[in-house]
């Protein structure tokens, strides 16, 4: 094993990295050292590399990663279900790592703790220099809960697990029961087009999606979708064809994951009575939205907001990937051009571009 880690670090210059190298760390108690093996481009990557999102500097992004253990401590150390970890293990982890006493870790959201610590997104410090997936290793917090993997599964869509997959599992739990139910998904990027693939899977009644970019809508279908519906409609014509759809029967679930304000707003028009509405797209400053609080109580609706998620979500996004990666093509989400830890500059500005759902790093050496 070398004893330096290759990372491109982030200092706040926009759509620039820098490759540097990186003593691997010593490791202290809880700490994890992981070979990246894998690590796709988010968009949240994209926001901060381009400037449109602030954020503490400098630091290495990418969160979406996949590894092996190459350095634990000594004693037994257990995953999150319970399995003992060893070098040379495949695992993923928490975007997160979290304290586990604070008051928000006690009442369940893990993922708001107060001593809050994301992968791809801290500033780098003495100790912890390794925190992102742009580089060949990370660098484990005390507090990240682990899950040792399969190795017979696409390494590409192991590395999205630790986002996309686990916030759609926090939105459908959220959502309550899905089998039988009218579900609305508001945009087909990664979180939309998994949210498609998952209600089919808990068999939700009819499955609807709305989509400005047609080739993302198209693809929907082949992940289980009963009607697409352009976003470029006209609001009402988009209800008239949802309830002709629907045969009047209401649309009890809405996810929305585009963050647009417009859709936002017609999640309110479409939601049928006793429906629940997921929030989860708005992860950037948005104006506000008015909404009619006599419409809210009229049609005792339930909304919520989904940001992150908890070890148990990346539990059920496990699960739920094991069942389907051979059942839906998923290989179409990927970019056709791959790159490697010598261009992951080129990468980033490639997948800025890019119309596919995501643009993958092969770390492997
Ligand atoms: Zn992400
Ligand atoms: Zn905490």
């Amino acid at each position: 094993m070398s004893e330096k880690a290759t990372a491109w670090v982030f200092s706040g210059i926009r759509n620039t990295l820098d490759c540097r190298e990186i003593e691997l760390p010593k490791l202290g108690e809880g700490e994890i050292l992981v070979k990246n093996l894998t690590c796709s481009i988010c968009k949240s990557d994209l926001h901060t590399f381009s400037g449109t999102r602030p954020g503490p500097v400098p630091t290495i992004l990418g969160h979406e990663i996949v590894g092996k253990i190459v350095d634990l401590p000594d004693k037994c150390v257990l995953d999150f279900t319970g399995q003992r970890l060893n070098t040379g293990d495949l695992i993923t982890w928490t975007i997160m790592a979290s304290c586990g006493e604070c008051s928000y870790c006690k009442r369940g959201i893990p993922q708001k703790c107060r001593l809050l610590k994301k992968y791809g997104h801290e500033k780098l410090d003495e100790h912890f220099q390794l925190t992102g997936g742009f580089s060949s290793h990370t660098h484990l917090y005390p507090g990240t809960a682990t899950f040792k993997l399969p190795a017979d599964i696409d390494q590409r869509l192991l590395a999205g697990l630790n986002c996309s997959w686990a916030t759609v599992m926090a939105a459908i739990r959220s959502a309550g029961t899905i089998e039988g139910k009218n579900v609305l998904i508001t945009g087909a990027g990664m979180l939309g087009i998994l949210a498609v693939m998952v209600c089919r899977e808990l068999d939700a009644a009819k499955i609807l999606v709305c989509e400005k970019d047609q080739k993302r809508l198209d693809l929907t279908k082949e992940f289980g979708a009963d009607l697409c519906i352009s976003e470029s409609l006209q609001e009402t014509s988009v209800k008239t064809g949802v309830s002709e759809f629907l045969q009047n029967e209401p649309v009890d679930i809405i996810f929305e994951m585009t963050g647009s304000n417009e859709m936002v707003k017609n999640a309110f028009e479409y939601a049928g009575t006793g429906a629940s509405i997921i929030l989860v797209g708005s992860v950037f400053p948005v104006d506000n939205v008015e909404v009619n609080p006599e419409k809210i109580v009229r049609k005792l609706l339930q909304i919520k907001g989904i940001h992150n998620y908890t070890p148990e979500d990346l539990a059920s996004a496990i699960e739920i990937l094991k069942q389907t990666h051979q059942k839906y093509p998923l290989e179409k989400l990927f970019d056709d051009r791959c790159f490697n830890l010598n261009n992951v500059d080129l990468a980033l500005e490639h997948a800025a571009q890019s119309s596919s759902h995501r643009v993958i790093i092969d770390l492997m050496d």
